[in-house]
């Protein structure tokens, strides 16, 4: 196994990039870059660029490139992440690609592969819309499955993010196609695109993801 990885996923909002974060990031001891969290994070810290990040948030559109970046570069900068990282979130439009691509050759960092998670958008809304969090834990849980359900308790204190609200699912859906689709067309062009199914259980998911990436993760 390779020593540092460093890998982007990449898909539509709710297509389960978060999960599989998660799980590669156990595999393969990597952090979790996930431009999404830093923002929510930062709209929760009530300082004046959170207010005006908020803004993007609940509208469903991005926030721009140069305060996204920012964050990216101040994450990677911060001295945790010696054996690599899953950025999830990030490069979302054209003009982030390039700055990534600057970013990570400042550093000497390799990029080992784009994993594109592929969900029909019927799946991707209802994900959307039947997802809920416990603000205790952080705790994802998707209503669709019944199996996931948690305990009465916590059932009763989970919420739904603003911007998982139907009107703003449709348009982030809309700046997906827009903004994102290119980047993984641009991606396609560079040989460096994984494109994995991402329907199916969370498990199944992950064996595909972790299937194409044997390659890169064996020859790096
Ligand atoms: P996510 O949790 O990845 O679905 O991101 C939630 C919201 O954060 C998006 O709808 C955007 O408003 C914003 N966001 C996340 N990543 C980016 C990015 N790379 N560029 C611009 N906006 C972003």
């Amino acid at each position: 196994m390779i020593a540092v990885l460093h890998l982007i996923l990449i898909g539509a909002p709710g297509s389960g990039k978060g999960t599989q974060a998660k799980r590669l990031v156990s595999k393969f001891d990597i952090v979790h870059i996930s431009t999404g969290d830093m923002l929510r994070e930062a709209v929760h810290s009530g300082s004046d660029l959170g207010e005006l990040i908020s803004t993007y948030l609940r509208a469903g559109r991005l926030v721009p490139d140069n305060h996204v970046t920012a964050l990216v570069e101040e994450r990677v900068d911060r001295g945790d992440v010696p054996n690599g990282f899953v950025i999830d979130g990030y490069p979302r439009t054209i003009n982030q690609i390039q700055a990534f691509a600057d970013l990570m050759k400042a550093r000497s960092r390799r990029l080992a592969a784009v994993v594109c998670i592929d969900v029909p958008d019927v799946s991707v809304i209802s994900r959307m819309a039947n997802r809920r969090i416990d603000p205790e834990t952080g705790r994802i849980y998707n209503l669709n499955l019944k199996a996931d359900w948690p305990s009465l308790d916590i059932m009763e204190r989970l919420v739904q993010r603003d911007d998982d609200r139907p009107d703003v699912i449709k348009q982030r859906l809309d700046t997906y196609r827009a903004e994102t689709e290119p980047v993984i067309e641009a991606y396609r062009g560079t040989g460096e695109l994984i494109e994995v199914n991402g329907s199916g259980t969370p498990d199944e998911v992950f064996e595909r993801v972790t299937h194409g990436l044997a390659t890169v993760t064996e020859s790096s």
